[in-house]
C-alpha cells in the first residue's frame, strides 16, 4: 500500500466540517459518507481518531512472494496459489505415512504439487478455491515442483489481488467492508488529517526513547513498507499458531510485535508507550481527586467480631450485626478472610472513599467477605449495593445473604433483575428509596434510572471484570462518594497490580478454605466418551451431580464438529443417561427458568445440567462433583479454570473431565495439561501468558479489566513502568496539567478518558 505523504509543515486550508481535526465524525471521511459512516460505528469508530487507531490486525507481505514460474528446486520460498484440485491418497502398506493429502496449486504463472501427511483434518480446509499463502522448501518429485507440509495460511478469498506487491494491512472488518475499502480510508485520511496528529508527549521524553512522531507511529503501523520490520506473516511473533498446527486458532489481537528495534516496532512502542502514559497520567489524577474526597465514615464494628470481647447483644440493635453475621456463620472464617474484612472495615472507617479490588482464586471465599462488608454498611446505618455479571448469580447472591443473615430479622435484603413479577419490583424499588431495605443484590438493572437510593454507601462490584467502567460509575452515582469494593478472580501478578491498578488498593486471598476435596482433572478424546457417561451415572447413583459444558449452543453450520449444548442433552438424555434428569440451561433461557433450574438443582431434584459457560461465573453448588467439559480445546485456560471452580466446593472428591477431538493443536495441548497438571490460578495465568492462547486468556487485556488498544500490561511490562515513572515525574511537577507543554497532554487527557477502564471516584 502507497504511503501517504502528509507535508507537517503545511497545514492545509480545510473546509470547515474538517476543522475539528482528529474529533471529526468519520462520515466526514473522504470515502465514507453516512451509509459507511454507520457501518464504521460498528466497529467503534466514531472520529477519525478512531480510524487512526484501527489498526491492522496483521500483514500479508506480497513483497517477498515468488512467483511459482520462478521456484528453483532446492530454496525455500513463499508462494500465493490458488487450489485447483485436491486428491485424498491411504497408502496401501502400512507404514508411518497413513494419510496423504496431496493438492495442484497454481498463482496463474505456473502450477505446482503440494504434499501434507498425516493430517487428514486439512481436507476440510485445503479445498478447491482457497487461496493460500505458502512456505516452504521447494523440490523436485516425478520432474515436478513441489512443496512437503509446508506452512500455510489461509487468504481470504474476498481480497483483489494486490498490485504491485508490498505489504497489506489485515483489519478486522465488519459486514459491509472489504480490506480494499478500509486501507483506502485510513490511507485517505493520514493524508487529510495527518497534520492534526500532533505529539503531545513531551520532547526530551521522545527524544530519551528514539520513538518516532506520533503521525509517524501511525503511518508506520497503517502502511509499512518492505524493511520496516512489521510482522508480516512470516516473520510474525509469536508464532502464528496456524504455522505450527494446521489448526486455525486466531491469537488474541493485537497479538503482533515487529523485528526488534525495526522501525516499525518503535512505532508499535511509542503507541503502546503512549496509551500507558495516558493511563497512568488518569491513575495518578484519580489517586489525588480520591484524597480530596470526603466518603462516608462508617463506624467501626462494635463488639467487634476478632477481638475476644463478651457476646454480643441481640439482633435488634444493627450495631451487633457484624459481630453476630461473624458468629452465625456455618464455617470459620479463614485468616486471610480474616485479615480482608479487618482491611475493608478500617477502609470503610476512613474518611476517604474506599476503592479496594477484592483479589482472590475462584472457591477463596470472597462472597462472604464482601457480605461482611455490607454488613459493616448496613449496621452503620448505609445501604450496600452487590452488583453481578449475570441474573443466575444474582439470585444465587440473594439466596446466600438470605442464608447467612436469618439470624439477623431485622435486616432487609432486596433482589433487582431485569425480569421478574412488576409488584415485587415495585416494592422493591420503594423500600430502597425509602431506606427500609439495608441491602440490594441485582444486576445491571441496578444502576437503571428509576432505581433510587434513600442512602447508598456501599458499592460491591462482583466478577468486576465483566463491567464497564461506566456501569460502575453509575452505580457509585446512585450514592454521595460512596465505598467501593470489586471483587476479581483474575490472578493478577502483585507488580503489575500496583502499577496497572495505581489507584486502587489490593486485599488478596490467598488460601482456600481448609478441607477442600481434591479435583482430579483428566483429559481424554471423543473415542473415550462412553467410559466417561458411564463413570457419570456412577457418580450419580452415589447421591452427586454434573455439570456438562459445551462451546455453543446450537450446531453450527460453520463448525460443524464443535459440540453443542443441544446434541449433547439429546445424546446423554437420549443414550447414555436416559434415567437421569438432564437439564438444558444456557443464556436464552429466561431469569425464571435459570432460577428455576439452580433451585431444581440446589434441592438434588436434577441430575445434570447441560450448559454453555453461563455457569462460567461464580456459580456455587456444593454436591456437582463432575464438570464434562466437552470441546475443551475451544476454551482459554482462564475459562478452563473458571468452569473447573465450580466443582469442588463441598465435601466430596470432584472430577474435572476434559473432552476434545483426538488431533488438537499444540497449544490447545499445552493447555489440557496445565489444567491436568495444576489448580493454582497464578501458576495458571502465568502458563497462560507463556501460551498466549487465543480465545479468552488470563491476560489483562482479554479479561476485560483495561481496555487498552494496543498495549498489553504482560507483554509491555517495561514500557508500563517507565509510563509510570514518567507520568508520575509530570504529575509531581504540575498536578494541573497546566503549563504550556502539558496543555497538550490535558486535552489529550480528555479524550482518553472514555477507552480506559478505570473506577473513578464520584
Ligand atoms: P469465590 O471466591 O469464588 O466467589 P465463594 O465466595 O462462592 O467463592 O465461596 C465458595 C464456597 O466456599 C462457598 O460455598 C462458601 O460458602 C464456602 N466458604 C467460604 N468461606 C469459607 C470458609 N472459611 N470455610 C469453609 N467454607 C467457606
Ligand atoms: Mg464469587
Amino acid at each position: 500500500m502507497m504511503r501517504p505523504k502528509p507535508n507537517p509543515l503545511h497545514k492545509p486550508a480545510l473546509p470547515q466540517k474538517y476543522q475539528e481535526g482528529l474529533d471529526t465524525p468519520i462520515q466526514f471521511c473522504p470515502g465514507v459518507g453516512p451509509h459507511r459512516g454507520a457501518i464504521f460505528e460498528r466497529l467503534g469508530i466514531r472520529t477519525v481518531r478512531d480510524l487512526f487507531w484501527h489498526l491492522p490486525r496483521g500483514y500479508e507481505d506480497y513483497h517477498s512472494r515468488t512467483p511459482v514460474l520462478r521456484l528453483r528446486a532446492g530454496e525455500t520460498a513463499t508462494v500465493a496459489v490458488e487450489v485447483i484440485a485436491v486428491e485424498e491418497r491411504l497408502p496401501r502398506h502400512a507404514g508411518k505415512v497413513r494419510h496423504i493429502l496431496e493438492a495442484r496449486v497454481t498463482d496463474r504463472t505456473a502450477d505446482m504439487l503440494v504434499v501434507w501427511f498425516n493430517q487428514p483434518f486439512l481436507r476440510d480446509k485445503i479445498k478447491r478455491g482457497v487461496r493460500l499463502l505458502l512456505h516452504g522448501k521447494v523440490e523436485l518429485y516425478n520432474s515436478f515442483l513441489q512443496m512437503s507440509a509446508p506452512k500455510y495460511q489461509i487468504l481470504d478469498k474476498n481480497e483483489p489481488e494486490p498490485d504491485g506487491g508490498g505489504i497489506l494491512p489485515l483489519y478486522p472488518l465488519s459486514e459491509g467492508l472489504t480490506q480494499g475499502a478500509v486501507r483506502k480510508v485510513i490511507q485517505k485520511a493520514l493524508e487529510r488529517f495527518g497534520p492534526f496528529c500532533e505529539d503531545f508527549l513531551p520532547p526530551d521524553c521522545l527524544a530519551r526513547h528514539g520513538y518516532p512522531s506520533r503521525l509517524k507511529a501511525f503511518t508506520l503501523l497503517h502502511c509499512p513498507q518492505p524493511g520496516d520490520g512489521a510482522p508480516t506473516d512470516l516473520n510474525a511473533k509469536p508464532v502464528n499458531l496456524l504455522w505450527d498446527s494446521g489448526e486455525e486458532e486466531t491469537p488474541p489481537a493485537p497479538w503482533l510485535t515487529g523485528v526488534p528495534d525495526s522501525a516499525w516496532e518503535k512505532a508499535r512502542r511509542r503507541l503502546v508507550f503512549e496509551e500507558f502514559f495516558l493511563h497512568q497520567l488518569l491513575t495518578q489524577k484519580n489517586r489525588a481527586a480520591r484524597q480530596q474526597m470526603r466518603g462516608i465514615e462508617h463506624p467501626l464494628p462494635h463488639p467487634s467480631p476478632w477481638g475476644a470481647e463478651a457476646a454480643p447483644g441481640t439482633s435488634d440493635d444493627p450495631r451487633n450485626w457484624p459481630a453476630l453475621f461473624v458468629q452465625n456463620l456455618p464455617f470459620r472464617l479463614t485468616e486471610d478472610q480474616i485479615r480482608v474484612c479487618q482491611e475493608i472495615e478500617k477502609d470503610m472507617h476512613s474518611p476517604l472513599p474506599m476503592n479496594r479490588l477484592l483479589q482472590g482464586d475462584v472457591g477463596s471465599g470472597k462472597t462472604v467477605v464482601s457480605l461482611y462488608a455490607m454488613i459493616v454498611a448496613a449496621a452503620g446505618g448505609t445501604q450496600a449495593a452487590l452488583m453481578a455479571p449475570t441474573e443466575l448469580l444474582a439470585q444465587q447472591h440473594a439466596n446466600t445473604i438470605r442464608k447467612l443473615t436469618a439470624g439477623l430479622p431485622g435486616l432487609k435484603t432486596v433482589l433487582l433483575i431485569g425480569s421478574g413479577p412488576p409488584a415485587r419490583r415495585q416494592a422493591n424499588l420503594q423500600a430502597l428509596a425509602d431506606g427500609s431495605a439495608h441491602i440490594a443484590v441485582g444486576t445491571h438493572a441496578l444502576f437503571q434510572e428509576h432505581v433510587e437510593f434513600a442512602n447508598l454507601g456501599l458499592v460491591v462490584v462482583d466478577e468486576q471484570h465483566k463491567f464497564g467502567v461506566q456501569q460502575r460509575q453509575r452505580l457509585i452515582e446512585k450514592g454521595t462518594h460512596p465505598d467501593l469494593l470489586a471483587a476479581t478472580a483474575t490472578p493478577i501478578p502483585r507488580t503489575l497490580s500496583l502499577t496497572l491498578f495505581g489507584d486502587m488498593d489490593v486485599s488478596v486471598i490467598r488460601s482456600l478454605p481448609p478441607g477442600r476435596p481434591p479435583v482430579i482433572t483428566r483429559w481424554t478424546a471423543w473415542d473415550k466418551e462412553s467410559h466417561v457417561w458411564e463413570f457419570v451415572d456412577e457418580k450419580i447413583a452415589a447421591g452427586q451431580q454434573a455439570y456438562v459444558v459445551c462451546p455453543i449452543i446450537e450446531p453450527s453450520e460453520n463448525v460443524p464438529q464443535l459440540p453443542s449444548t443441544e446434541e449433547a442433552f439429546e445424546k446423554l438424555s437420549q443414550t447414555f443417561l436416559p434415567r437421569r434428569r438432564v437439564v438444558l440451561l444456557h443464556g436464552r433461557h429466561s431469569a425464571e427458568t435459570k432460577e428455576d433450574i439452580m433451585a431444581r438443582m440446589q434441592n438434588g431434584e436434577i441430575d445434570v445440567v447441560v450448559a454453555t459457560t453461563v455457569i462460567e461465573v461464580g456459580v456455587d453448588l456444593p454436591n456437582a462433583t463432575i464438570m464434562v467439559i466437552l470441546g475443551a480445546d475451544r476454551f482459554g485456560l482462564a475459562q478452563l479454570h473458571q468452569l473447573r471452580g465450580r466443582v469442588g466446593r463441598g465435601t466430596h472428591k470432584s472430577y474435572c473431565i476434559l473432552i476434545t477431538p483426538e488431533t488438537i493443536s499444540p497449544f490447545a495441548q499445552k493447555r489440557m495439561r496445565v489444567m491436568e497438571k495444576t489448580r493454582d490460578g497464578f501458576v495458571i495465568a502465568e502458563e497462560d501468558l507463556r501460551l498466549r492462547g487465543p480465545g479468552e486468556s488470563f491476560g489483562i487485556k482479554q479479561s476485560g479489566h483495561i481496555k487498552f488498544r494496543l498495549a498489553d500490561p504482560f507483554r509491555d511490562m517495561d514500557l508500563l513502568q517507565e509510563a509510570h515513572q514518567e507520568a508520575k515525574k509530570i504529575y509531581l511537577d504540575d498536578p494541573t496539567l497546566s503549563s504550556v507543554p502539558n496543555q497538550r497532554v490535558k486535552q489529550e487527557l480528555g479524550q482518553a478518558g472514555r477507552y480506559f477502564d478505570i473506577v473513578r471516584p464520584s
